[in-house]
């Protein structure tokens, strides 16, 4: 591949193990030229993770930090600080919601689960751009993993579908606070992919048949393409694209019937 992020350091939140979605960006991102340094959320994964990223040669590092907590956050920063005093790309790949709230009705949902599914999957976003604009020093590219049901209904999605909107809406206003740094914030809105939150949706293996069935090109996406999809975002190809939803789908976006 050709090197168009050399030279360019970048932060990569949300590997869970080789399936995940930020793991198919970030060797994306490594392939293109770019140095990374990763989050765990917890030592569960710790092992996981540093396995994985060994690839990247094995001083490759990696930090714990759990969104839903201010003070990992900080520490996070402070870490990467350590490493780095200039950033240039951000990948924010995280979503979660109780798994009781991705199985019945959305009218269901409880208080406790709307509030945890909003934290993680789109305040962190606000949350992590905060903290990583000031080592934006020369522009930047933030990109967040979204999904369709944020603006359509799909059945089982439910609170995560209302958490995707949130995620879209609170990169639109990023990218409207950012813009005059020369920081761009994006939304990669994937079609359905096998990966461990996947898996937690009741239904996943028909939506993907679905896809088969019904977009333009008759199949969703594989991690590669949402990685080739990320490296452009954060390639100066895309300089002038802040604030938007870019569909890596099949076409499945375009469909009215
Ligand atoms: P994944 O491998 O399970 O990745 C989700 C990541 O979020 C995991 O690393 C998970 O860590 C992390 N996470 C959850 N809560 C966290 C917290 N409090 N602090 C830090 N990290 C936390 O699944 P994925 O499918 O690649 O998901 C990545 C993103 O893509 C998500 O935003 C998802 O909504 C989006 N997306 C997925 C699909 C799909 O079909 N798979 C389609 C469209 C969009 P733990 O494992 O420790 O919880």
């Amino acid at each position: 591949m050709q090197q168009v992020l050399a030279g360019k350091v970048g932060l990569v939140f949300g590997v869970a193990n080789k399936r995940s979605i930020a793991w198919a960006i970030a060797k994306a991102w490594a392939a293109a030229g770019a140095r990374l340094i990763f989050n765990y959320q917890g030592e569960r994964l710790k092992e996981n993770v540093e396995e994985l990223v060994a690839e990247f040669g094995e001083k490759t590092p990696l930090f714990p930090c759990d969104v839903s907590r201010d003070e990992e956050i900080g520490a996070f920063f402070q870490n990467v600080r350590t490493q780095t005093d200039r950033v240039d790309l951000l990948l924010h790949s995280i979503a979660f919601a109780p798994r009781e709230a991705l199985e019945g009705d959305f009218i269901s949902t409880t208080r406790e689960a709307f509030r945890i599914a909003h934290e993680v999957s789109a305040y962190s976003l606000v949350a992590l751009a905060r903290e990583a604009a000031p080592l934006m020093t020369e522009g930047g590219s933030i990109i967040a993993m979204t999904y369709y049901g944020s603006e359509k209904v799909v059945p089982h999605y439910n609170v995560m579908g209302v958490a995707k909107a949130s995620l879209e809406a609170s990169a639109r206003y990023l990218a409207y606070d950012l813009g005059p740094k020369n920081i761009r914030v994006n939304c990669i809105s994937a079609g359905p992919v096998q990966t461990l939150a996947a898996r937690g949706i009741s239904g996943f293996t028909s939506m993907l048949k679905h896809y088969q069935e019904r977009a333009p090109l008759k199949r969703s996406c594989d991690p590669a393409e949402l990685g080739a999809a990320g490296v452009f975002l954060a390639s100066d190809g895309a300089a002038a694209i802040t604030g938007q939803v870019i569909y890596v789908d099949g076409g499945y976006q375009i469909m009215g019937m």
